[in-house]
């Protein structure tokens, strides 16, 4: 693996396959394998490389401050969009939470955004414009991944847990709007002490696509 360009890599590869949620007995961990400057138009950040223990577990972190000092340093766990952080797409609110998040952590005493290489909540970059397609003719997201034979969210964030210890962190205040994630995170051994909002402004095309998640996935939209 090329460790000098992390975020390319993360963006390139193939995502990681989801996961059954059940816990096993194999025994997990991650490590930082690559830590290099990043200087952005938020502020200056550390960018990490991290692999976690089974194959395709990468991610990498953006960090700001000394995250092993701090009480519960600010998190957003963000899951590649690669229509929305690269591509500015406005069918979600993917670019709009990231740019949010690293304005947040940059102000805050310590905090990291945890990128992770899981497209599409988790059904791959490919399948997620199949989805997409789909939605064009009339179905909404839920529906859409159902029809293509995937859960409404394969995400796994055990690895997520597993790399913010990497990091030195065992309590979070977490930048989110879905429990599902607190509630993940908590069984894999990282406290939330407090789940902070993460509500860019809506645009005309993403607020249909919010509200979806609001009604069928329980994510905490109240002003939607
Ligand atoms: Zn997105």
């Amino acid at each position: 693996m090329n460790t000098a360009a992390p975020i390319a890599t993360a963006i390139l590869n193939v995502p990681m396959k989801s996961r059954p949620r059940k816990k096993t007995l194999r025994t997990r961990g991650a490590r930082i394998v690559a830590s290099a400057a990043l200087p952005t138009s938020y502020g200056r950040f550390t960018i990490h490389g991290i692999e976690g223990a089974h194959k395709g577990e990468e991610a990498v972190a953006v960090r700001h401050g000394d995250l092993t000092r701090a009480e519960a340093p600010l998190v957003r766990i963000h899951s590649q969009c690669l229509t929305g952080d690269v591509f500015t797409s406005e069918r979600c609110d993917c670019r709009a939470q990231l740019e949010l998040s690293l304005k947040e952590i940059a102000k805050a005493k310590a905090g990291v955004v945890l990128y992770l290489p899981q497209e599409g909540r988790g059904i791959g970059l490919i399948n997620k414009l199949k989805a997409y397609q789909l939605q064009d003719a009339g179905l909404d997201t839920v529906e859409a991944n159902r029809k293509l034979g995937f859960a409404d969210d394969s995400r796994d964030y055990e690895f997520a847990a597993d790399a913010l210890k990497a990091l030195g962190m065992k309590s979070v205040r977490l930048l989110s709007n879905n429990p599902d994630k607190v509630q993940q995170l908590e069984a894999a051994g990282v406290k939330v002490a407090e789940r902070v909002p993460c509500r860019p402004k809506t645009t005309k095309h993403s607020a249909a696509y919010l509200k979806t998640k609001k009604t069928k996935m329980g994510h905490l939209l109240s002003d939607l």
